[in-house]
């Protein structure tokens, strides 16, 4: 078996491995660190999970611990598609360069561009952005890319997704040519094959087993439901929710609760805390500061119920999580096997939980054809198990959805009478995940180029938003001050 001290990485990155626990390469690290290191453009076909992350860090750290940053000439750039994921990647960062004497800068939405461009200013080695927020510094003359020598894409078919694939050529266009390219990508749609052909020179190719099938660790479950009457749904489900939740007793530590819609992700959280459960959302319409603040809550412990849209969620490494609760059955059937692997990971026991209306079935054979399994029925808990909390905890006047006159947002769910703690939730059209392609269009600013204090848009933001209290130490640091303090 591979060793990491097989892998030519620097001694200093070496022991940061190894404080951080890991005992051997997984093997998209095994197979994309050798040619990193010998400066080799190297295509990743993994997702989140695989350590990919630590697959290009590790060489980076290796390779740029020679060498110094000069101003405003960052000398790496890894491009994320969501603010989360950039910020879990800084946070890599800090963990495997920790004996190495490197500065970076997170540049993502939400963040002022004052404290972004003092870092800037004083010359990084990494450079970690969204690219809508990386262009927006590049076009206020704050940037210059021509000093990129390595250049990652993380997560390229999410950045399809969400329409960032004109942003990434771009970006590519302004770097050197000569720069070495690490991309990574789920799936090789044509669109990122051609991106690939364009901008890789004679790449590796490491392709690690697709997660078609998830994990063995994960038990699975669907609950089969039919509403006793169709305008009684959205409350019979979260009902079952609830039930399903109870069933599992303490060995529900934790869990992600993930719905389709963003209005249903407000709702459901809601309804859970209006019955005495301890949760709270995450998706892209919420501020960054709040963002933060419920994703620190759910890693630190103080949040147990955390719930979220497809895009929120995705990447995002939270260790621990003993369930997973699909609200709703992924329209796209690859989603499901990257929610439940949210759980389950790093070979520990996990337990993933689906809710299947009729509507959602044609769906749902997608899910089993991808997975080839066909997920174990279990029977409505509603019919052996009341819910314990059947009481809404009246004193939390949070949870009471708030009135409002237009159309009603995600915040604003209909008020609910008394016996129906939250009503029916909108059947609003306004999926975070697909097609996304139209908004970007309509975000572009109309002149050519971003307006001052544009955010990433197509990442939630749509305001620059200061992160406050909550701004994660990490962002504003460098590598250096963290091995002084
Ligand atoms: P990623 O796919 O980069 O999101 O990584 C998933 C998780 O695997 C993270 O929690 C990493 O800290 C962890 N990880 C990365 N490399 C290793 C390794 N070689 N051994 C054990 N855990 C790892």
């Amino acid at each position: 078996m591979t060793k990491f001290s097989d892998l030519k990485l620097s001694p200093k990155v070496l022991k940061a491995i190894d404080e951080a626990g890991y005992t051997s390469p997984t093997p998209i690290q095994e197979g994309a660190i050798p040619p990193a290191l010998e400066g080799r453009d190297v295509l990743g076909i993994a997702q989140t999970g695989t350590g990919k992350t630590a697959s290009f860090t590790l060489p980076m750290i290796t390779a740029l611990a020679r060498g110094r940053a000069r101003a405003r000439m960052p000398r790496s750039l890894v491009l994320c598609p969501t603010r989360e994921l950039a910020a879990q990647v800084a946070a890599n960062f800090d963990t495997y360069a920790k004996n190495v004497k490197l500065t970076k800068a997170l540049l993502i939405g939400g963040v002022s561009f004052k404290e972004q461009d003092q870092l800037i200013d004083r010359g990084v080695d990494v450079l970690i952005a969204t690219p809508g927020r990386l262009l927006d510094h590049f076009e206020r003359g704050k940037l210059l890319l021509t000093g990129v020598q390595i250049m990652v894409v993380d997560e390229a078919d999410r950045m399809l997704d969400m329409g960032f694939i004109p942003d990434i050529e771009r970006i590519f266009s302004l770097t050197p040519f000569t720069r070495q390219t690490l991309f990574f990508s789920a799936t090789m749609a044509p669109e990122i094959e051609r991106i690939t052909n364009t901008f890789l020179s004679n790449p590796a190719r490491i392709e690690v087993a697709r997660q078609a099938t998830a994990s063995e660790t994960i038990t699975q479950e669907l609950c089969m439901f039919k509403a006793s009457r169709r305008d009684r749904a959205a409350t019979e489900k979260r009902k079952i929710l609830r039930a399903l939740i109870d069933r599992e007793g303490d060995a529900c530590t934790n869990a992600i609760i993930f719905c389709n819609r963003k209005t249903d992700v407000d709702t459901v959280a809601k309804s859970l805390k209006k019955y005495g459960y301890d949760a709270a959302p995450i998706h892209g319409d919420l501020e960054q500061s709040k963002r933060t603040e419920v994703l620190n809550g759910f890693r630190a412990g103080t949040l147990r119920f955390l719930c979220a849209s497809d895009v929120a969620a995705r990447g995002l490494d939270i260790p621990n999580v003993s369930h997973v609760f699909n609200f709703d059955v992924p329209g796209h059937a690859e989603d499901y096997v990257h929610r439940i692997g949210r759980t389950g990971r790093a070979g520990r026991d996990g337990k993933a939980i689906m809710i299947c209306e009729p509507r959602d079935e044609k769906n749902l054979d997608a899910v089993e054809r991808l997975i080839e399994t066909k997920i174990p029925r279990v029977d409505n808990p509603l019919e052996t198990h009341q819910p314990a909390s059947e009481k809404p905890v009246e004193s939390d006047a949070e949870a009471k959805p708030k009135r409002s006159r237009g159309r009603r947002s995600d915040d604003t769910a209909k008020p609910a009478p008394k016996d129906a703690p939250v009503q029916e939730a909108p059947q609003a059209q306004d999926t975070e995940t697909k097609p996304q392609k139209p908004q970007r269009q309509a975000a572009k600013p109309q002149r050519g180029g971003r307006g001052r204090g544009g955010s990433d848009r197509r990442d939630g933001g749509n305001k620059p938003v200061g992160m406050g209290d909550h701004l994660p130490d990490f962002i504003a640091k460098s590598f250096d001050d963290r091995r002084t303090s």
